[in-house]
C-alpha cells in the first residue's frame, strides 16, 4: 500500500484564497482590512524564516502586517511592554509572538499581555481554558490546521482511536482536546511514555509532534492508519519529520513533511486574524 497524501500545501492555498475573498468582500463594503502584528525577539535564523513566510502569506491573502523586533538581550518586562502597546493599538487585529522566545525571557507574562481577542495563536489562558471546556473561541494554529487538513481530505475522526505524541501547550495538548471534541478516543504520549510502539499500533490516527527525527517507524503503524507528521528536524542539512518516510508503505494517509502541517499552520494564523477582526468590526 502507498498512503494517500494529506496535501497541506493545496489545502492551505484554498484557505488563503478563502481568507482573501473574505477580505475583498470587507473592503467592498467599506470595512477594515485585518492587520497582523508579529513580535520577534532575538536572532534565531529559523524564527526569522518562519516570520518571513508568515508575512508573505499575509500579503498573498490581502492582510496587512508589521514586524516588531527586540534584541535577545531584552527583558521579560520589555517584551511584555511592547506586546501591551501593540495590544492597545486599535489598528492591530491580532498579535503573533514568535516562539520560542530566547532563553531568559519568561513566555507567560508575554503571552498574557495579549488580550484574548487579539490572541491569534490561541495560547492565552482564557482561550486555552475555553478550548479545555469544549467551547473554543480561537483554535491554536497548528492543532487547528491539523483538524482542517483531516476535514478537507474527508478523513473521519469520530469514534476512532487517536494517539498524539507530544504534550506541549502549543501542539500536543490542544490537539488532543480538539480530537476529543470531535469524539475520537484520545491517548497523549510523551517523553516518559513506556512502550510507545504498542500504543501507536492501536491508533487509527497518529500525530507525531515530539521533534524527534523518525520516531515513528512502519512497525508502529496499523495498516491503513492516518499519520500526521508535525515534527521539524534536520537530516543532512534538510528538513525531516518525526515520521520515517517508509511509513507511507503501511499508512492509509500520510502528511508530507515539508508540505503538510507547516503551510496549514500559517494559513490558520491568517484565518484567525481575519476572525479576530470580524469579531471587532463585523
Ligand atoms: P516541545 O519540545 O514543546 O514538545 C515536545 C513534546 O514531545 C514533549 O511533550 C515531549 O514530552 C514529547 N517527546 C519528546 N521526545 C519524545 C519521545 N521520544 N517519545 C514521546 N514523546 C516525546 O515541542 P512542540 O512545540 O510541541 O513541537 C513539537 C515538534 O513540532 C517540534 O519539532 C516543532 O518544531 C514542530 N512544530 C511544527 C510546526 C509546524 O507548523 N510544522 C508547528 C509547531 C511545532
Amino acid at each position: 500500500m502507498t498512503a494517500r497524501v494529506l496535501d497541506g500545501r493545496a489545502a492551505a492555498a484554498t484557505i488563503l484564497a478563502e481568507v482573501g475573498a473574505a477580505i475583498r468582500a470587507r473592503v467592498e463594503r467599506g470595512s477594515s482590512v485585518p492587520h497582523l502584528a508579529v513580535v520577534l525577539v532575538g536572532d534565531d535564523p529559523g524564527s526569522h524564516t518562519y516570520v518571513r513566510m508568515k508575512r508573505r502569506n499575509a500579503e498573498e491573502a490581502g492582510l496587512t502586517s508589521s514586524d516588531h523586533r527586540l534584541p535577545a538581550t531584552a527583558t521579560t518586562a520589555e517584551v511584555a511592554a511592547l506586546v501591551s502597546e501593540l495590544d492597545a493599538n486599535p489598528a492591530i487585529s491580532g498579535i503573533l509572538i514568535q516562539l520560542p522566545l530566547p532563553r531568559g525571557i519568561d513566555p507567560g507574562p508575554v503571552v498574557e499581555a495579549v488580550s484574548p481577542g487579539k490572541d491569534v495563536d490561541g495560547l492565552h489562558p482564557f482561550n486555552a481554558g475555553r478550548l479545555a471546556q469544549g467551547n473554543p473561541t480561537v483554535l491554536p494554529c497548528t492543532p487547528g490546521g491539523i483538524i482542517e487538513l483531516l476535514d478537507r481530505h474527508g478523513v473521519a475522526i469520530e469514534g476512532g482511536r487517536a494517539v498524539v505524541i507530544g504534550r506541549s501547550n502549543m501542539v500536543g495538548k490542544p490537539l488532543a482536546l480538539l480530537l476529543l471534541g470531535r469524539n475520537a478516543t484520545v491517548t497523549i504520549c510523551h517523553s516518559r511514555t513506556e512502550d510507545l510502539a504498542t500504543i501507536c499500533r492501536e491508533a487509527d490516527i497518529i500525530v507525531a509532534a515530539a521533534g524527534r527525527l523518525h520516531l515513528v517507524e512502519p512497525s508502529m503503524v496499523k495498516p491503513g492508519a492516518v499519520v500526521i507528521d508535525v515534527g521539524v528536524n534536520r537530516l543532512d542539512g534538510k528538513l525531516a519529520g518525526d515520521v520515517r518516510p517508509d511509513v507511507a508503505e503501511v499508512a492509509g494517509w500520510l502528511s508530507p513533511n515539508p508540505g503538510g502541517v507547516g503551510p496549514m499552520t500559517r494559513a490558520m494564523l491568517l484565518l484567525n486574524t481575519l476572525r479576530a477582526e470580524e469579531r471587532r468590526r463585523p
